[in-house]
């Protein structure tokens, strides 16, 4: 087996588990993983990631033009403005996962950083996350604000949708990903309650030991 063919397997397995444990929905959610000529393969549109089918991923150039498969979805974007910005990036995740969404509906916080630090996993895993202003979906615009995010920051919330998070390999954003939705639920769980988030120096004391 080739490494390609076992990164598609790879990316159908990871779409089937993060299904099947209602992280997204429907035909929403889309990922994505870089190859080693620059380009990419990704996830089509209306398909299920519970239902996909490995030799119909779309397969794209670098700057995003299909090569072959399936025609990908339209928020292909996403994923491009951050490869472009982040030479680091290997993955690309993005879920419409509730908990994630409900904290993108939400106003009134910090938009350069929308979550507290609760947990030194989240710090960990995300550390940031600004929040881009809405856009319609597949709205061009849309990727000049990712771009003008992605090369200071991995994870990006679109308010009123949800967020795209980067990692250095699949594993990696998905894990992030997936803290990222817990973290949501815990802040709404939290919500109207005095909270003690980690101090600005324990945030700082786990960049330092942990560096991304
Ligand atoms: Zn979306």
């Amino acid at each position: 087996m080739t490494a390609i063919t076992r990164l598609r397997e790879k990316l159908c397995a990871c779409g089937h588990s993060l299904l099947a444990r209602g992280l997204t929905f429907g035909t929403s959610g889309n990922l994505s993983v870089r190859l080693p000529d620059g380009g990419w393969l990704m996830t089509p549109i209306n398909f299920s990631l519970g239902n996909l089918d490995p030799a119909l991923l779309s397969h794209l150039d670098k700057n995003g033009r299909l090569v072959s498969g399936d025609a990908p979805t339209k928020e292909a974007f996403l994923h491009l403005s951050m490869y472009r910005n982040r030479p680091q990036c290997e993955a690309v995740v993005h879920l419409h996962s509730i908990h994630a969404v409900a904290v993108s509906c939400l106003c009134g916080f910090d938009a350069s950083d929308c979550l507290p630090p609760l947990t030194a996993y989240y710090v960990m895993c995300i550390g940031r996350i600004p929040l881009i202003r809405y856009f319609p979906p597949g709205d061009q615009a849309l990727a000049q604000e990712v771009e003008a995010m992605a090369s200071t920051h991995h994870a990006v919330l679109l308010a009123n949708h949800d967020p795209v998070v980067s990692g250095n390999s699949l594993n990696v954003a998905i894990s992030a990903t997936e803290e990222l939705e817990e973290t949501a639920k815990l802040f709404l769980l939290l919500r109207g309650k005095t909270t003690s988030p980690l101090t600005t120096a324990q945030v700082e004391e786990l960049r330092q030991r942990f560096p991304s």
